[in-house]
């Protein structure tokens, strides 16, 4: 018999903010470190397939799962303790990261500020490396623990280990989320003492000059970049959404400047290896998909890069809004955009953009 913790033909619609219908075989809703290395001793969980699964707000998901989706809802934040340059802080993997930061800064400890309102968890951010208007996790990561599933081993990745890059890590580009294989369970963090307010981004400084601030604290910080996102991205509990549905493309110094020469106010953002992002939500507004539907989805009339639910929706029509996007997109610019939510798939093709997004 399986634990009482774990249940059977589960829905999942209330586990991913897009709020598409789908039954998981097993959820194993996972508290403690203990739970998870009991359930990965037990015998029918092995040989299953199975899928990590944190706040369900960068997830697609494709159909019903057979198998086990462990949701990890391990809680606990605590300070480690503090050296001459950094305070140290540890979140257990379930812990809700806007929750997470804004304990941060209530504590007095200021540096996660500009990553305030990210939905999801502190487990899953460092897959992503999440980020938001000048900063990003990696910034403060200092190591994370993870537990091997297959062999039950536990795993320490120091920040060095975890070739960290733009929304990208080598769990990401291992497929760690997807496999299964591996479960993060904590995340340590160091937040410098000498902290400088990061307010270069255009909308950030906008909002701060507009409220007469010109040397913003942390908690000033945290209020205008909550404010900002609560504007842009809609609350999933009214509006299912998964945030950002393309990442911003990096595209060559030579394609970029062609693209600026036949429109002047495309955003572009030189990056350190030459290449240069622009603005996905600037592209897909300007191809004419900006508020629009098609079925029951559409992209928000607020930021055209957030792919919302109207009521009803199935895989199927967000695959299709996703390609008449990208379709668009391309045709008039030449630019390929991906997808960035996770796929949750039950014909082995999890994550792979063969679902044709
Ligand atoms: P935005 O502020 O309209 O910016 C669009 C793009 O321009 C982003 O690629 C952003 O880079 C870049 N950009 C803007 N100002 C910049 C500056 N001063 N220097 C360098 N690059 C600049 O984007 P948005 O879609 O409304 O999102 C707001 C912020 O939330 C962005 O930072 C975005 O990356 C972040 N966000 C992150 C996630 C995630 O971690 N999964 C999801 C949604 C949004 P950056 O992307 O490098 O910031």
């Amino acid at each position: 018999m399986l634990p009482d913790f774990v249940a059977s033909q589960v829905d999942l619609t209330p586990y991913n903010t897009l709020a598409l219908p789908a039954r998981a075989e097993f959820l194993a809703r996972i508290q403690s470190v203990e739970q998870l290395a009991a359930l990965i001793r037990h015998p029918e969980f092995s040989g299953r397939r199975r899928f990590v699964l944190g706040g369900g707000s960068n997830l697609l998901v494709a159909g019903d799962f057979s198998g086990f989706v462990l949701h990890m809802s391990i809680p606990g934040k605590r300070r480690i303790g503090e050296d001459a340059t950094h305070i140290y802080l540890a979140a257990a993997a379930g812990e809700n990261w806007s929750d997470f930061v804004a304990w941060t800064l209530a504590s007095g400890w200021p540096g996660l500020e500009n990553l305030s309102g990210i939905p999801g968890t502190a487990g899953a951010a460092p897959i992503q490396n999440i980020g938001a208007y000048g900063a990003e996790v990696g910034d403060f990561l200092q190591q994370l623990t993870a537990l091997d599933l297959a062999r039950g081993e536990t795993l320490v990745f120091d920040v060095r280990d975890c070739a960290l890059g733009y929304r990208d890590s080598l769990f990401k580009r291992e497929g760690w989320h997807l496999s299964g294989r591996y479960a993060i369970t904590e995340v340590v963090f160091r937040l410098p003492k000498n902290w400088r307010a990061r307010a270069t981004y255009g909308e950030v400084a906008a909002r701060l000059a507009q409220d007469g601030i010109t040397n913003p604290t942390p908690a000033q910080l945290a209020q205008v970049i909550t404010a900002l996102r609560a504007q842009k991205i809609p609350d999933p509990r009214q509006l299912p959404n998964a945030g950002s549905f393309f990442q911003n493309p990096k595209v060559s110094a030579e394609l970029a400047a062609a693209l600026q020469h036949a429109h002047p106010r495309l955003p572009c953002y030189p990056q350190s290896d030459g290449s240069v992002k622009l603005a996905a939500a600037w592209l897909v507004e300007h191809a004419g998909w900006k508020g629009r539907n098609l079925g029951p989805v559409g992209m928000y009339e607020q930021q055209a890069l957030v792919l919302v639910n109207r009521g009803g929706a199935s895989c199927r029509d967000v695959q299709n809004l996703s390609r008449a996007v990208r379709e668009a997109v391309f045709a008039r610019f030449g630019v390929s955009l991906v997808p960035e939510p996770v796929i949750l798939a039950d014909s082995g093709d999890a994550g792979n953009t063969s679902l044709s997004l």
